[in-house]
C-alpha cells in the first residue's frame, strides 16, 4: 500500500448549478482525479450509461448492499436512494490517487466522519433568480420539482460557510478555473508534498 494517501474531493451543489459540466471540465484537465460513480434506484434518463453515470440497481439490490456494508455513505434524494462505494474509494486513496464524489450535503457530511481530511467545495449559482432561469431552461422538469429543488437550494445555499472552497459559477470559464486550483493547491499542500518528495529528501540526507 502507498503511504501517500490521495484526497478526498466533495463536490455538493444545488441542481441547475452546473456542477456536472464544471466537474467534466476539471476531469479533463486533471486526468488523474478519479470520478466516484454512485449507486442508485433512480431510473436512467435518456443518455445516460449504467456504470458510466450510476451503477444503477433496484431498491432490493441497494438495501442488500446497505446489510453487506458496502456504503461509504448512502441518503435518500428525491424520493430515489443514492449510495458511494467504500471498497472503490479506498482502493484508490491507498493507491494514492485523489477521488472526486458528486453528493448531496448528507453525503458529505457522512463522508467528512470517515474522512476528515475531505476537501469540501461548493458550486454556487450567481443568485436564485439565476437558479430558476436555469432550472426552467432544462425543460425537463415540471413546476412542483422545479419549485422543491428551489426550496431545497436555499436550505442548501444556506450552509455553505460550512464548506471549505466556494465556486460561483457566474462565468463558467472562471469557475473553471477556481475548481482546478482547488485541486491542485490541495495537491501541493505540504503533508501531501512531502511524502512525494520522500526520495529527493532522502538524498539530501534530510528525510527520516
Ligand atoms: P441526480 O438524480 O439529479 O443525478 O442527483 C440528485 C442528487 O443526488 C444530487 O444532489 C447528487 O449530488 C446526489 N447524489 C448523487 N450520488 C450520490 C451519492 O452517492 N450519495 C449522496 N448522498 N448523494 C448523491
Amino acid at each position: 500500500m502507498s503511504q501517500l494517501a490521495g484526497n478526498v474531493f466533495i463536490v455538493v451543489a444545488p441542481s441547475g448549478a452546473g456542477k456536472t459540466s464544471l466537474v467534466a471540465a476539471l476531469l479533463k484537465a486533471e486526468p488523474a482525479v478519479q470520478l466516484s460513480v454512485s449507486y442508485s434506484t433512480r431510473p436512467a434518463r435518456k443518455g445516460e450509461m449504467d456504470g458510466q453515470h450510476y451503477h444503477f440497481i433496484n431498491r432490493q439490490a441497494f438495501q442488500a448492499m446497505i446489510e453487506q456494508g458496502d456504503f461509504l455513505e448512502y441518503a435518500e434524494v428525491y424520493g430515489n436512494y443514492y449510495g458511494t462505494s467504500a471498497s472503490w474509494i479506498r482502493s484508490c486513496l491507498a493507491e494514492g490517487r485523489d477521488v472526486l464524489l458528486e453528493i448531496d450535503w448528507q453525503g458529505a457530511l457522512q463522508v467528512q466522519k470517515v474522512f476528515p481530511g475531505a476537501i469540501t467545495i461548493f458550486i454556487m449559482p450567481p443568485s436564485i433568480e439565476e437558479l430558476e432561469r436555469r432550472l426552467r431552461g432544462r425543460a425537463t422538469d415540471g413546476e412542483d420539482v422545479i419549485c422543491r429543488r428551489l426550496a431545497v437550494a436555499r436550505l442548501e445555499i444556506a450552509k455553505i460557510a460550512e464548506c471549505d472552497y466556494i465556486v460561483v459559477n457566474d462565468d463558467f470559464e472562471r469557475a473553471c478555473v477556481d475548481l482546478i486550483s482547488i485541486v491542485r493547491a490541495s495537491r501541493l499542500n505540504s503533508k501531501t508534498q512531502y511524502l512525494r518528495l520522500t526520495t529527493v529528501l532522502a538524498k539530501m540526507g534530510i528525510a527520516g
